[in-house]
């Protein structure tokens, strides 16, 4: 893809955020877009963050360490969110690079952040991920324990729980599942509700997602 045609998928989505939300009558700031770059190296980056974008998402830390540092030095106060799956082992690594992880799924994993957060001196957002859909093959804790697992996040591990997490099933209407979502969140004192993706990032707006994480119609097919 050239540049001119990521600039052009940005402002599209860009386009389509604030028709959302003029729909659901939410203000355009309540709706944080992230430009997820995952497997784009930094030359297709590079025309997003001309564009004026400044928030990121990538799924793998050690593909997010091997690009992003030299894009960070060039565009301070860009932010990275991590949206992948995070190994205990990489939880150190993951809180020097990252200012927002959105797959906190398990307990083993809250326990080292529960670590290495205080430790690190850095704010980092973080998200619950939930399996709306149940899928085996997904991340995220199960919706009928998501309650236990937010309190013990908070309470025993004495993490700061900012949202919730979702990725629906591909083949499924999204709406049920962003709305069982904004319901968990709305019960346990959740503000931030990060749903939605290219393909159904509208709807997540419509239902209450405050982060849209929009990878393949800003970046093209990967
Ligand atoms: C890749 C990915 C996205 C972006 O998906 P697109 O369909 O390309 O917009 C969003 N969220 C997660 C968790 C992802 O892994």
């Amino acid at each position: 893809m050239t540049s001119a045609m990521q600039a052009e998928g940005l402002a599209a989505v860009e386009q389509e955020i604030a028709r959302a939300c003029r729909e659901a009558r939410r203000e355009r700031s309540s709706v944080t877009l992230i430009a997820v770059s995952k497997t784009f190296e930094a030359d297709a980056i590079a025309p997003v963050l001309a564009a004026g974008q400044r928030v990121f998402g990538e799924n793998r830390v050690q593909e997010a360490k091997a690009k992003w540092p030299p894009l960070l030095a060039e565009h301070p106060g860009t932010q990275l969110h991590l949206i992948g799956p995070l190994q205990s082992n990489k939880v150190k690594e993951a809180v020097a690079l990252f200012d927002a992880i959105h797959s906190v799924d398990r307990p083993s994993l809250a326990e080292a952040l529960g670590k290495a957060l205080p430790a690190s001196g850095r704010a980092v957002e973080l998200f619950v991920q939930v399996n709306t859909g149940e899928e085996p093959q997904k991340a995220g804790v199960a919706p009928q324990e998501a309650d236990g697992f937010i309190a013990a996040c908070r309470e025993r591990w004495g993490l700061t729980i900012s949202g919730l997490m979702c990725i629906p099933p591909v083949d499924e209407a999204p709406a049920p599942h962003f709305a069982v979502t904004a319901k968990i969140a709305k019960r346990n004192n959740l503000t931030q509700l990060s749903m939605g993706m290219s393909a159904d990032f509208a709807t997540a707006i419509e239902f209450g997602a405050t982060h849209v994480r929009v990878g393949s119609a800003i970046f093209g097919h990967r």
